[in-house]
């Protein structure tokens, strides 16, 4: 258990563009105060704490997430409702209150200690938002996707929330603005068309109405005159003000927080809460990432390249086959990833022809965390040599391996990186999962040729590979 106190979030601050890291359970402590919830009930304090426990565990690269873009971080300052705010703005939004909100959220944070909302033995992504109105909303209404846990559910608790009911006035001027809409412009012998409201002005050839239709009445332009106390039958209209009418507020997706709380109030316990937002998950303790297993629940196919009889490998100046070299390597490598905890499934085990297409459907089935081809280079001038890897042009995550990869391997002296290149090879196209092709050296130049021989080098080989893999899993 200590151990999760030592699990840290690399955080990405997009306005001032810099990195930080901090332990998980104060980065919760803090998303939280960050929140206008601090006076919720605890139960609905906790529901929070557990939502934002899982939406971290799920961006984590320690745990497998996929982090952002952001300099291979886990999460950003301001990810949707996400928001996380510095710790001068969270103590002056508390001012004197502080140190007591701070004890309350703390107490939610840690009478909640590693759990986390899941699905299929998976962090969810726990949505959440203000105010529903009085249902939530289906996942695929909002985004693109039907997601399972975030289904439409009835809320007759948020009623009472700040955010139940509002009107809103907006000038003309902003409401089109914003819609990007135009309308025509109104002059004593003209005025916008608005259906329902003012509509079918009848005019005579200077402009004077004769008769005109507002809401269910028609009206004579001079009973208009008379009523409204205007100058003259010569008249336009336009509108200069909307009052719009909102139910709820936020995008209806997955908790609703005021809802949350009543439900507290009402002698609900934060699991109850959870359950009633999010359909059909579970409620679970977090699995700590082993630090003798850092490549626990990854899935690693390695493909040797080549093989059999009629095998067009590269031969060697000394006759060693490309084939033969893949093979030990991937061997080597299979052994010291399942060392570290992954799941490693090999292409070939032996000698022998495996097509292709058999090759990335292997992989397909499986969908890996990455694939690994394992090829030897050649070239007619027998000077070059190095390791190269090609990937498939966008497979960020496999550019991001490549280069650590390379990185690792020529620490040695021996080796020389010449880079990562894209190419559309079958199997980089075909291959469903990130993939990399990784040209160990050249067989065709004899020193490269010797030591791609020595058991040794390709243990070395493996393990840098290896701790490549480890390192982009676990950002130090
Ligand atoms: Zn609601
Ligand atoms: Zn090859």
């Amino acid at each position: 258990m200590e151990k999760n106190n030592s699990l840290k979030v690399q955080i990405y601050n997009i306005d001032e563009n810099n990195r930080t890291e901090k332990f998980m359970e104060d980065v919760i402590e803090e998303i939280l105060m960050s929140l206008d919830i601090s006076f919720f009930h605890m139960e609905a304090l906790k529901a929070h704490a557990i939502i934002i426990r899982t939406y971290l565990v799920r961006k984590m690269r320690i745990f497998g997430g996929m982090g952002v873009e952001y300099e291979r971080c886990d999460i950003t300052n301001r990810e949707g409702e996400y928001v996380l705010k510095s710790l001068e703005e969270i103590k002056f939004k508390y001012n004197e209150e502080y140190d007591n909100v701070k004890e309350t959220i703390s107490y939610a944070v840690k009478s909640t200690k590693n759990k986390i909302i899941t699905m299929n033995n998976n962090p969810i992504y726990p949505r959440f938002h203000e105010t529903c109105g009085g249902a939530t909303e289906n996942s695929e209404i909002v985004g693109n996707h039907r997601i399972m846990y975030l289904r439409k559910v009835l809320c007759e608790y948020c009623t009472e929330s700040p955010y139940y009911e509002e009107w809103r006035e907006m000038s003309t001027g902003e409401f089109l603005e914003k819609l990007q809409i135009s309308i025509d412009k109104s002059t004593p012998t003209s005025g916008p068309h608005m259906e329902g409201i003012i509509y079918d002005a009848k005019r005579d050839e200077t402009g004077r109405i004769k008769s005109i239709k507002i809401g269910d009445k028609e009206l004579k332009g001079i009973e208009v005159v008379e009523k409204l106390g205007i100058n003259s039958t010569r008249f336009g209209w336009q509108p200069i003000k909307f009052k719009i009418y909102t139910r709820g507020k936020g995008h209806g997706l997955g908790l609703c927080q005021y809802g949350a709380n009543k439900m507290a109030t009402l002698g609900k316990n934060y699991e109850e809460i959870i359950k009633y937002y999010f359909t059909g998950i579970k409620i679970k303790d977090i699995e700590i990432p082993n630090e003798e297993k850092p490549l626990h629940n990854r899935v690693i196919v390695i493909d040797p390249g080549h093989g059999g009889e009629s095998s067009e490998d590269n031969v060697g100046i000394l006759g060693t086959r490309e084939k033969d070299i893949n093979l030990s390597i991937g061997m080597k490598l299979k052994k010291q990833l399942e060392q570290l905890g992954a799941k490693v499934i090999i292409t070939r085990e032996k000698d022998e022809y495996v097509s292709l297409s058999r090759r990335a459907n292997i992989s397909n089935e499986i969908m890996p965390d990455f694939f690994l081809s394992i090829h030897q280079n050649s070239f007619r001038n027998s000077n070059v040599c190095g390791s190269e890897i090609y990937i498939y042009r966008g497979d960020e995550e496999s550019a991001t391996l490549a280069e650590l990869i390379l990185k690792k391997l020529s620490a040695s002296k021996e080796v020389v990186s010449r880079g990562v290149k894209i190419a559309d090879f079958f199997l980089l196209r075909e291959v469903r999962s990130s993939a990399l092709q990784i040209e160990v050296g050249f067989i065709t130049n004899e020193e490269e040729e010797k030591r791609l021989l020595n058991e040794e080098f390709q243990n070395t080989i493996g393990m840098n590979i290896s701790r490549a893999m480890v390192e982009y899993y676990n950002y130090n």
